[in-house]
């Protein structure tokens, strides 16, 4: 084998892709390697497309410290890459007076995390959306819309411009320790096809399974997958919203709220269900569970607009019932593997923390290089 590298990145989503440049932005020979034919192909091109503003996430967590740094650093690449985006704002609605008292908490967390946002009441709610029956609303400027194939291509094409390269149809099978780092294999080669000094896991859905044929990984430090499916409803015709509209939070997931994206096609979702295997079929025969979500803040919702849309799957790292897990960026401090840094759970909002999560992977690199 000929083939050496300083950091092979293993998944093209926009994880690896914001890794894969940040690290060839600082002149580290970078190689990503993505199993299916094309990047992106996977959680990825199956979420909201909204750049959060930071309000959910405990203080000081990684959610929420890479959120807000991560959408001060996305609008800014927007801005100067020519990423299509919109920075429409969005509003959280409480639909009766218990939820008025929610939306407070929720306010004082978002300033918490620095994540600017305002309550308002019913006469504000009124001239901003006319069309919301709710009690109080939590305004937050900050939220926005963004094409993430388009980021994603962006962020490929500098890294690109920097030297890294990305090879697609390649998937790794196996991670082998050899000399100052790893031997890497793929299917349908019998030998290891490239030498790294370091591995990045950005595997998605798939890093604890990427973790396992990590020579030396032991099992009590990869963390257990769980899967939370959700499923979105596209809505036929014209809403009439000049922002996105959330209700207050769900176990699992934000609620099944109204996001659109950058053509104006509106979708309501996603819902929350937790599954045992990564499935993408739309099981929404009977769309009315969402138009009854919907109806609670917006009357004339019409049921036979609704429509079946498309579904992503949470990597989540903990189950139904349980409280929620944070990011984790598993670095050889943690699990004792030298050169091998894992990021498993990056479930929302990852998107909108991809490249402040880079940051810290690079950091990593190259602090220990
Ligand atoms: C329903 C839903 C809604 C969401 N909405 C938002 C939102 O509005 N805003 C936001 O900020 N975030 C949102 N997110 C989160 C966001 O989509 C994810 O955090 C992000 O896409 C994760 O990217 P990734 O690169 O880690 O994973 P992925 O996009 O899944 O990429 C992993 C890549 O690894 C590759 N791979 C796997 N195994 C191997 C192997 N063995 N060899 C080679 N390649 C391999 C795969 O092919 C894949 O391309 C949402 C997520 C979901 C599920």
């Amino acid at each position: 084998m000929n083939n050496s590298v300083d950091v092979v990145i293993i998944g093209a989503g926009v994880i690896g892709l914001a890794t894969g440049r940040e690290l060839a932005r600082k002149g580290v020979d970078t190689l990503i390697l993505d199993g299916e034919p094309v990047f992106g192909s996977w959680t990825s091109s199956r979420n909201s497309e909204v750049i959060h503003a930071g309000l959910y996430y405990e203080s000081q967590s990684l959610k929420a410290r890479t959120c807000v740094r991560g959408r001060d650093l996305l609008y800014a690449f927007c801005n100067a890459r020519g990423v299509p985006h919109r920075q429409c704002g969005k509003l959280v609605v409480a639909v009766n007076d218990a939820q008025v008292q929610e939306l407070e908490q929720l306010s004082r967390l978002a300033h918490a995390n620095g994540a600017d946002s305002r309550l308002i009441d019913i006469q504000e709610l009124r001239r901003l959306e006319p069309a919301v029956r709710a009690a109080g609303a939590l305004f937050s400027p900050n939220t926005g819309i963004i094409d993430s194939h388009a980021y994603m291509q962006a962020l490929l094409g500098e890294a690109e411009t920097y030297g890294a390269r990305l090879v697609c149809r390649t998937q790794v099978t196996r991670i082998r320790q050899s000399g100052q780092g790893w031997n890497v294999s793929i299917a349908g080669e019998t030998e290891p096809v490239v030498h790294a000094s370091w591995v990045i896991n950005s595997a998605g859905l798939f890093a604890q399974n990427v973790s396992r044929t990590v020579e030396g990984m032991s099992e009590q430090h990869i963390p257990r997958l769980r899967l939370a499916k959700g499923s979105y409803c596209t809505y036929a015709g014209r809403t009439p919203f000049g922002r996105l509209i959330y209700p207050l939070p769900e176990h699992g997931g934000l609620g099944v709220h109204l996001t659109f994206d950058m053509g104006g096609q509106a979708r309501f979702g996603p819902d929350v269900k937790w599954v045992d295997s990564i499935d993408y079929s739309i099981d929404l025969a009977d769309p009315s569970r969402f138009t009854e979500a919907v109806r609670r803040w917006w009357p004339e919702v019409n049921a036979d607009h609704m429509s079946p849309g498309y579904a992503g799957v949470r990597p989540k790292l903990s189950g139904p019932g349980e409280s929620a897990v944070d990011f984790k960026i598993a670095t050889p401090a943690q699990h004792g593997v030298a050169r091998f840094v894992a990021l498993y759970g990056v479930e929302s909002p990852g998107l909108t923390a991809s490249m402040a999560i880079a940051e810290i992977v690079a950091k990593e690199v190259g602090d220990a290089s």
